[in-house]
C-alpha cells in the first residue's frame, strides 16, 4: 500500500480523544480542527460524548464508516486492542502517538511486536509508536501534537526524534521555511525513514527531502533508494551517531582508519545524499534548493556595497573550489557607464556604501545577463544611507525573471536587516548570515549538479581465478584461522591479477644467500612468522641487501634478535624477496561494515599511513571513474601526478588495483578486512606490485 492515506486522508478518527485541555488526546483533536482539516474528524472515547465541540463515538465500529486514518493516543497496554478494532473495521493507516514501547525495554518491545503483528495480519500500515505524528500544511492536516501547522513550502521532512521536530518547526517559522509534509516516525516499528522518503520523493509538492535520522537499518536498501530519490530532488540529511563498526578491534590499517562515521560518509556520497551537521545548515541549503534554480556552472559573481565583505566572499569562493567569474567587457562597460566613478566594475562589483536600491537593481540585472556568470551573491551592509528593505525589494525585482542562474543574498547585520531578510526569504532569494554561508551553499548545489550528471555506473569485471581464492579462504575458516599470512594473501592477490614480488623462505643463512643469488640483487628479507603482524615494528624487515654476505648477516641478526623481543612467536624462517626499486608506496585496503558492506580505502602507504590519515574511502563495488575520484580526494594526489620536476606515477594502474580489490571483496563476503601495503606504483606504463598484504577472514 502506498502511504497516501497518511498524507491526504478524507476522514480521521482519534482514539483516546479527551475532553481535558492539555492532554495529548485533546490537543490532537483541537490541532486537527485548528489546522482547518476539511474532512471528517471522529473523536473516539467511551467515556465522553463530546470533545472540542465534536460528537464523540464510544468505539470505531459505532462511527458507521471506515476512517481513512486512525490516530491512537490511548495508554500503551490498550493499544493492541484498539489495533484489533482497527483490523475488524478495515482501517488501513494508523498513527500510534503513544509512547512506552521498545524505547522502555524488553516489556515494551514485546508489546510493540504484538501491535505490529496485529497490524501486519490486517495489512494496516503503522507510523510510530512513540511519535509526534504527521503535519501536511497544504492539505490542512495536523495529525500531531506538535503545535500549529507550519507554513506551506517545498520541504518534506522526516524526523526520528519527535522532540527535535518541535524545535525544527519553531526555527522554520523564524526563518520563513515552509513544509510540504512533516513526519515524526518515532520507533519506526513499521513505516520507516525509507518508506517516508520514498513517498516524499514522489510527492509533487516536495522539492527537497530532508530528515533527521538516528539509525539507518538497511544499508543496501538505503543506498539504492536514496540514489533514486536524489536523482529527482536533493536529499538533505542530519545523521547522528555512528555505525559502531569502528569500535571493534582492527588488525589492518584500513580497519583502524575506518572511523565510526566512515560508512555513512561513504554511502551518502554514493547515493548523492547531502549530509548536514545541523538544522541550521539544513535550512541554509534547503531554502536555496527549494527557491532557486540549480547553478548551471561554478562561476560566481559578487555584488556588494562594502569592500571587506566582498573580499570575504571572494576568499570563500576560492577556498571552496568555485570559480570567481570574470565579467565580459560589455558587462564592465555597462556597469562603468551607470555606476559612480569610484565604484568597482569588475568582480566583486562594489556599488559603494551610499548605494540606494536602484543601484543594486541595475548592477544585479547587468551581472545576471553576463554569459560568464552562473550564480550571483548579493552582499549588503547596513550603512547610513542604506535602505535595507527597499534594497531587498529591488533584488527581488531584478531576480524575478531569471530562471537559469542562482541568486543568493548575504545581508550582514542584525536588527537593521531583519525586515529585509524576511522580504528576501519570502520572495525566494535565500539569505545567509555570512558570505561564506552563501558560498558554501552554492558549492553544495554545484556538487549536487555534478553528482546528478555523473556517468552511468559500469563496474568492470576482470577475469580472475575465483576457485583458488575460495580454497584458501575455506581452509582458513575450517581451521578457525582469522589471519591469512603473507604468502597465501599473495596467492589470493595473484589470483585476482595483482603482481607480487618473487621470493622464497629460507631456514638458514646459507639458504638465504642462495635464494638471493637466484633472485638477483638487491633483495629484501622479512621475518616469517604467523604471529608477527607488523614485521617492521620488530626489526623484521631489511631492505636493499646487495650481496650474499649482507644477506647472511641480516639472516643471523633477525634470527638472533626477534625471539628476544617476541619470545612466544613461532618463527618459521626468513622470506627472501625481490626488491622493487623506485616507485611510490600507496595503500589499498578494505574494511567491511556490518550494515553497509565493503568500504574500500586508498591512501599514501608505507608505515606513515596511520599518522597522516590522508586516505579516502568508497563503497564497493566501484567503477573506474569512482576509483579515480577516490585518488583525487587525497592530498597525496598531487604527488601521484608528479610535483616539482618529479615524475608522476601510473594513476590508472592504481585505479585498476582498486577495482580488482573491489571485485575480490565483493565476491568474498568472508573477507572482513585487508590491506595491500605497500602497493608500489611506478611511472606510466609500468605494472604496480603488491609488496605486502594482510587479509582477515571470518565465516560470513
Ligand atoms: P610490515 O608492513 O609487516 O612491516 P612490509 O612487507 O610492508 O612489512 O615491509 C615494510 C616496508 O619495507 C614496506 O612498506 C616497504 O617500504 C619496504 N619493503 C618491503 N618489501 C619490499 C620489497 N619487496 N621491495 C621494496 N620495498 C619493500
Ligand atoms: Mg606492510
Amino acid at each position: 500500500m502506498s502511504l497516501e492515506l497518511f498524507f491526504s486522508p478524507e476522514s480521521v478518527a482519534v482514539v483516546g480523544a479527551s475532553r481535558q485541555a492539555g492532554k495529548v488526546g485533546h490537543e490532537i483533536v483541537t490541532g486537527l480542527i485548528g489546522g482547518g482539516f476539511p474532512g471528517k474528524i471522529f473523536p473516539v472515547n467511551p467515556k465522553a460524548d463530546e470533545v472540542a465541540g465534536l460528537p464523540c463515538h464510544p468505539n470505531l465500529q459505532s462511527i458507521g464508516s471506515v476512517p481513512d486514518l486512525v490516530i491512537i493516543v490511548v495508554p500503551p497496554k490498550f493499544v493492541p486492542s484498539v489495533m484489533k478494532e482497527c483490523a475488524a473495521v478495515g482501517v488501513k493507516a494508523v498513527i500510534v502517538i503513544t509512547a512506552g514501547f521498545k524505547e522502555i525495554g524488553a516489556e515494551g518491545r514485546q508489546l510493540e511486536e504484538n501491535v505490529i503483528q496485529i497490524a501486519r495480519r490486517a495489512k494496516i500500515r503503522v507510523v510510530g509508536p512513540n511519535c509526534l505524528g504527521i503535519m501536511a500544511p497544504a492539505r490542512k492536516l495536523n495529525a500531531s501534537f506538535g503545535g500549529e501547522l507550519p507554513a506551506i513550502g517545498g520541504v518534506g521532512y522526516v524526523s526520528q526524534s519527535g522532540a527535535l521536530m518541535t524545535a525544527i518547526l519553531d526555527m522554520a517559522k523564524a526563518n520563513d521555511i515552509g513544509f510540504s509534509t512533516m513526519i515524526s516516525i518515532g520507533n519506526k516499528a513499521d513505516v520507516d525513514e525509507l518508506d517516508i522518503m520514498n513517498a516524499l520523493g514522489q510527492d509533487e509538492q516536495t522539492r527537497v527531502v530532508a530528515g533527521y535520522l538516528e539509525s539507518i537499518t538497511d544499508g543496501d536498501r538505503f543506498v539504492q533508494q536514496m540514489e533514486r530519490i536524489s536523482q529527482d530532488k536533493p536529499v538533505l540529511l542530519i545523521k547522528s551517531g555512528g555505525t559502531g563498526a569502528g569500535a571493534k578491534a582492527a588488525s589492518s590499517h584500513t580497519g583502524s582508519l575506518a572511523g565510526n562515521e566512515t560508512a555513512y560518509e561513504v554511502i551518502f556520497d554514493r547515493a548523492g545524499v547531502i549530509r548536514c551537521d545541523s538544522v541550521r545548515t539544513q535550512f541554509d541549503y534547503a531554502q536555496a534548493f527549494v527557491n532557486q534554480p540549480l547553478p548551471p556552472g561554478q562561476r560566481v559573481a559578487v555584488i556588494t556595497n562594502a569592500g571587506g565583505p566582498g573580499i570575504m566572499a571572494a576568499d570563500a569562493i576560492e577556498r571552496k573550489g568555485l570559480t570567481f567569474a570574470s565579467l565580459t567587457d560589455e558587462t564592465v562597460a555597462r556597469l562603468a557607464e551607470n555606476l559612480p566613478a569610484a565604484a568597482n566594475v569588475s568582480n566583486p562589483v562594489d556599488v559603494l556604501g551610499d548605494a540606494l536600491p536602484d543601484r543594486y537593481e541595475f548592477a544585479l540585472e547587468v551581472v545576471l545577463s553576463d554569459p560568464g556568470v552562473d550564480a550571483v551573491i548579493v552582499v549588503l551592509t547596513p550603512q547610513a544611507m542604506t535602505d535595507c528593505a527597499a534594497t531587498a525589494e529591488a533584488i527581488l525585482r531584478a531576480a524575478e525573471n531569471v530562471q537559469d542562474k542562482t541568486i543568493l543574498a548575504s545581508f550582514l547585520g542584525g536588527l537593521k536587516i531583519a525586515e529585509a531578510t524576511g522580504i528576501l526569504r519570502r520572495g525566494g532569494v535565500p539569505q545567509y548570515d555570512s558570505p561564506e554561508g552563501a558560498v558554501t551553499t552554492l558549492k553544495v548545489m554545484n556538487d549536487y549538479v555534478t553528482w546528478r550528471n555523473r556517468p552511468k555506473r559500469v563496474v568492470k569485471l576482470f577475469p580472475v581465478n575465483r576457485r583458488k581464492v575460495e580454497q584458501i579462504i575455506e581452509r582458513h575458516i575450517r581451521r578457525g584461522v582469522r589471519e591469512i599470512a603473507e604468502m597465501e594473501s599473495k596467492e589470493i592477490l595473484e589470483a585476482y591479477g595483482f603482481i607480487t614480488p618473487k621470493g622464497m623462505i629460507a631456514t638458514s643463512a646459507q639458504q638465504a644467500a642462495s635464494i638471493a643469488d637466484q633472485l638477483g640483487y638487491p633483495v629484501v628479507m622479512k621475518i616469517w612468522s604467523p604471529d608477527i603482524i607488523h614485521k617492521s615494528d620488530v626489526g623484521g624487515v631489511k631492505v636493499s641487501l646487495n650481496s650474499p654476505q649482507q644477506v647472511m648477516d641480516a639472516f643471523d641478526l633477525m634470527i638472533y634478535r626477534i625471539p628476544k623481543k617476541m619470545p612466544d612467536a613461532d618463527i618459521h624462517g626468513v622470506l627472501v624477496q625481490e626488491m622493487c626499486t623506485g616507485g611510490m608506496e600507496v595503500i589499498l585496503g578494505m574494511n567491511r561494515d556490518p550494515h553497509f558492506g565493503p568500504l574500500l580505502m586508498f591512501g599514501m602507504g608505507g608505515v606513515t599511513v596511520e599518522v597522516l590519515k590522508d586516505v579516502a574511502f568508497y563503497l564497493a563495488p566501484i567503477t573506474a571513474d569512482e576509483a579515480r575520484d577516490m585518488l583525487t580526494r587525497t592530498k597525496a594526489y598531487q604527488l601521484l601526478e608528479g610535483v616539482r620536476g618529479q615524475e608522476g606515477v601510473d594513476i590508472s594502474a592504481i585505479a585498476e588495483g582498486i577495482q580488482r580489490l573491489s571485485q575480490l571483496v565483493t565476491a568474498f563476503p568472508e573477507i572482513q578486512e585487508m590491506d595491500i601495503n605497500p602497493f608500489v606504483v611506478g611511472p606510466e606504463g609500468t605494472a604496480p606490485v603488491a609488496v605486502d598484504a594482510r587479509i582477515s577472514v571470518e565465516k560470513s
